[in-house]
């Protein structure tokens, strides 16, 4: 469509059935598509979306659209083939009479004699040795063979570009899928198909298979404690549902996280299986995509975008660690990942199957009301025991070594032990880089970032010390000495993961030690590669971030260090305890998966809190209600539900005095919608990429009501909208 100056590619999602005048609108330059290009199951999806989030929905559909879907028709990968043609094909026995059937292979050794102008009548000059010799191997062939074989073989491109001037063989272009599997440096299967289910499992299995039989939408809680084997569930039930002629989705947090579990599932339905997330590149996801749309696949895996995957006959969606803060997207349109599955799959009427050890909230909620069907597996497989968990006082600690203590005595005796068995210890810590801060001793001036209102990282670079904002990625070099009072004494403070690896590299030089986070897996497949190369014991131990909590079975994990478990809950935020409870749950997890027994050391500053407590005792349930008084007696969710407003401006007044008005208009209703409003006021990051920033919480029972109040107050600033970000069911207020 021409808009403007320019020329977009738009997507039609509806018809005016009123044409407006003739002389107003502008024709269509092209139509791209012959057939629609998304399915209207996934536009039916985006409208939702679109309409719960209060966003756009050209918004909601760029999310739906695979990469490059804008010119789709040019941007599949192609390589160029070779054929002969009939022509070609007529010469060939005059070319190779000896040989027969057993045309030539590679250009080498039998090179033909050239062949005469005679022989290739109205061509003038003669064919050269090689052209010949080159029309042998693409005739061999049969079919078209691709240039960069032939090349390997011997054939240039110039001698099949004088074969394609004379007709004897045809060039063309032919898309190819790019395989992401091979890529992503999946280990292959272990095949282990005739495992049997233990009872539990069993049971578990039994009661969701029902659901699938009953066909329909349903929505059932997996609730399995770590390592109980809730992989091999899914599997199952994929099966069942392909076996129904009904495709699946397996959505997971993050694929390179759960190689394992891809592995699996390539082996369970081999070239039926396809993959969908970020870190491919754009060409394997859109070829990915296009296969899903074409309808080859049975099964897909993926992050949170691939809830949109354009699949048309779905029966499963299987959301796995459904309790993870990476279904969440934190940019326009900030939906759930697995919210948005449970609207899928009553549009598509399939099964939605939440797996977790430590569910949400909101999912547990849902389960004990009755609302979700609940399966629940407390058992490890082979009766191995949960990790046991010890939690050691670093106030203790450091009233006895001193309070540059980062490891304690305890754990750093514990990983002695275990690297002298040759078993894996995993060691984390929730935040990377080397310091939290630098200061000056003498005057105290602090690096801040100069966007955002937070105080600079420090990461060790080649040449010195970098500080860096992890909000804006803005930077720069520790200088030698203060900025302000030239005193050379500035100081680090604080540690991260970087620093926590130094400790232990001093601590266990002759440990193989590798550390996993954002900023040491920049690299496309480093952390694939990290990962593998942990699991097949080339590595003693691994520190990390929360990536290393994250879902994955390393039998030889007997140790699982925890560093500063409390990292979390200094945050001003409702959900502080159940992340915390989360991340230590899940890490204590990772211990004690394979034959010998698990053990989790907790370090923290406050080892009377019920998150740190129960997550020792890898107790839910008395967790949950916990949490859910304290939620119910805060107004927080899922007691209520939350949409989180920030306003952003050039100034601080400019960005209240909008907030303000917003408000202003939102009052009236607030009564009828059931509904109250908190602030505005600045928010927690009142500085952020040289924005300022205010914010007001809509809480109520009616979402439907609260949406609407906030919309007909947007809708009447027409100018602001820009500088407003919606945040419906927010997970985080920060
Ligand atoms: P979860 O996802 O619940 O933490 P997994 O699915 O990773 O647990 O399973 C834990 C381990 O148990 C894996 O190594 C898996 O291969 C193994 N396992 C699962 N089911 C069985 C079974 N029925 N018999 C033997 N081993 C099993
Ligand atoms: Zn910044």
């Amino acid at each position: 469509m021409p808009v403007g100056s320019r020329t977009l590619t738009g997507c039609v999602v509806a018809l005016n059935a009123d044409a407006p005048d003739a002389d107003s609108v502008k024709d269509i330059i092209e139509v791209v598509d012959r057939e629609p290009f998304l399915p209207a199951g996934v536009v039916k999806l985006c409208e939702w979306v679109a309409e719960y989030y209060l966003a756009g929905i050209g918004d909601a559909i760029a999310v739906a659209m695979p990469p490059g879907a804008r010119a789709h028709a040019t941007s599949f990968k192609t390589r160029q083939v070779a054929t002969i043609t009939a022509h070609g094909q007529a010469l060939v026995p005059a070319l190779f009479p000896a040989l027969g059937p057993a045309l030539p292979t590679t250009l080498g050794s039998a090179l033909p004699p050239a062949l005469g102008s005679a022989l290739s009548p109205g061509q003038g000059t003669a064919l050269t040795p090689k052209q010949g010799a080159a029309l042998g191997i693409v005739a061999a062939a049969g079919v078209g063979l691709p240039v960069g074989e032939l090349r390997d073989r011997g054939v240039t491109r110039d001698v099949l570009a004088r074969l394609a001037a004379r007709g004897l063989v045809t060039l063309r272009a032919e898309a190819e899928d790019r395989d992401p599997f091979e890529s992503a440096a999946l280990p292959a299967r272990i095949p282990d198909a005739a495992r049997e289910l233990t009872p539990e499992q069993s049971a578990a299995f039994e009661q969701l298979a029902a659901l699938v039989e009953a066909g329909g939408f349903r929505t059932a809680l997996l609730h399995g404690v770590t390592g109980s084997g809730k992989t091999e569930i899914y599997v199952r039930l994929a099966r069942a549902v392909q076996q129904r002629g009904r495709q699946v989705l397996l959505m997971v947090p993050e694929i390179a996280l759960t190689p394992s579990v891809t592995a699996l599932f390539r082996g369970a339905f081999g070239d039926r299986v396809a993959i969908q997330h970020s870190a491919l590149s754009d060409g394997e996801r859109h070829d990915q995509w296009h296969r899903i749309r074409r309808g080859d696949v049975d099964l897909v895996i993926g992050t949170r975008s691939a809830v949109f995957a354009p699949l048309t006959r779905l029966g499963l969606i299987v959301v796995d660690e459904e309790h993870d803060t990476s279904y969440k997207q934190e940019e326009t349109p900030r939906y759930h990942g697995r919210d948005v599955a449970i609207v899928r799959a009553t549009h598509d009427g399939a099964l939605v199957v939440l797996g977790s050890a430590t569910p949400s909230m909101e999912t547990y909620q849902n389960a004990a009301s009755g609302k979700y069907a609940q399966a629940t597996m407390e058992r490890r497989i082979l009766e191995r025991p949960l990790a046991a968990v010890r939690i050691v006082n670093m106030r203790a600690e450091y009233a006895d070594q001193g309070p540059d203590a980062i490891i304690s005595r305890d754990l750093a005796s514990a990983i002695g032990d275990r690297l002298a068995r040759r078993d894996q210890v995993l060691v984390l810590l929730n935040r990377r880089g080397y310091a939290t801060a630098v200061f000056c001793r003498q005057c105290g001036d602090t690096f801040e970032c100069p966007n955002c209102t937070i105080s600079l990282t420090v990461h060790r670079a080649r040449n010195g010390w970098r500080a860096r904002c992890h909000y804006c990625n803005y930077s720069m070099m520790v200088p030698k000495a203060c900025r302000k009072c030239a005193a050379p004494y500035l100081e680090r403070a604080g540690f991260g993961t970087e620093k926590v690896e130094e400790q232990l590299v001093e601590a266990f030089p002759d440990a193989r030690i590798a550390r996993v986070d954002r900023d040491s897996i920049r690299r496309k497949g480093a952390l694939a590669s990290l990962l593998g190369r942990f699991a097949a014991g080339e590595l003693d131990i691994l520190v990390g971030t929360q990536m290393i909590a994250k879902g994955h079975d390393f039998p030889r994990v007997t140790l699982v260090g925890v560093i500063s478990a409390d990292v979390g809950l200094g945050l001003a935020d409702f959900r502080a305890a159940e992340r915390t409870f989360q991340l230590l749950t899940q890490v204590a997890g990772r211990a004690g998966r394979g034959e010998r027994t698990g053990e989790a050391i907790v370090q923290t500053l406050y080892p009377e809190h019920y998150s740190i407590q129960l997550a020792c005792r890898q107790d839910y349930r008395a967790f949950f209600e916990r949490e859910i008084a304290f939620r119910r007696g805060m107004r927080y969710p899922p007691t209520v539900a939350l949409i989180n407003t920030i306003v952003r401006g050039r100034t601080f007044e400019e960005a209240m005095q909008t907030a303000t008005e917003i408000v202003r208009r939102i009052e009236p209703s607030t009564a009828s919608a059931g509904l109250t409003v908190l602030g505005p006021a600045p928010a927690p990051l009142v500085r952020l990429r040289g924005e300022h920033r205010v914010q007001f919480l809509v809480k109520g029972t009616r979402r439907i009501d609260m949406r609407r109040a906030l919309e007909a107050a947007l809708a009447g600033m027409p100018q602001v909208r820009r500088r407003v970000t919606v945040d419906v069911d927010p997970l985080s207020v920060l």
